[in-house]
């Protein structure tokens, strides 16, 4: 951020009408900057003052130690949005690998259906047919016919 750009935007910074990622940029030039720095020191206690009087209340003892607060409190907001917005990004992030496993074990653990092998012998087909119809293993399939004879 240049030194023109960066004391454009303070009246917005000190109205709190910055967006995040110019807030960003913002303070840190002014951390780097001191001629920008000593601009903003400047024009806080005057729109401050300002604003104060014309609110009819008390002025401030002390707009230095004020604005080095509102730069703490930006900073930290910065912090915070940032690290919400990585917290979201991460949740997401989870959830598609936790959907990706799901469906390719879903893939997996799916009986696939069986092929019947008609063509082999009309004996075997008849075979899976029964053993279908009774429901039970080929040996109590086997029982059951000798019974019947
Ligand atoms: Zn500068």
């Amino acid at each position: 951020m240049t030194c023109v750009k960066a004391q454009s935007l303070i009246t917005a910074f000190i109205n709190d009408e910055l967006e995040i990622d110019e807030l960003e940029e913002f303070i840190g030039h002014i951390q780097s900057c001191d001629e920008c720095n000593e601009e903003l020191e400047v024009y806080y206690a005057l729109l401050t003052a300002m604003k104060q009087l014309d609110e009819d209340r008390n002025l401030s003892n002390d707009y230095n130690q004020e604005l080095k607060g509102k730069l703490e409190l930006s900073q930290e907001r910065i912090i915070h949005l940032r690290y919400n917005y990585y917290r979201k990004k991460g949740v997401l992030f989870v959830i598609m690998v936790l959907m990706t496993a799901f469906f390719s074990l879903y893939h997996y653990f799916i009986p696939k259906e069986q092929v019947n092998p008609v063509e082999e012998s009309r004996f075997k087909l008849r075979t899976s047919f029964m053993e279908k119809r009774f429901d039970k293993p080929t040996e109590e399939l086997e029982k059951f016919l000798e019974e019947l004879e």
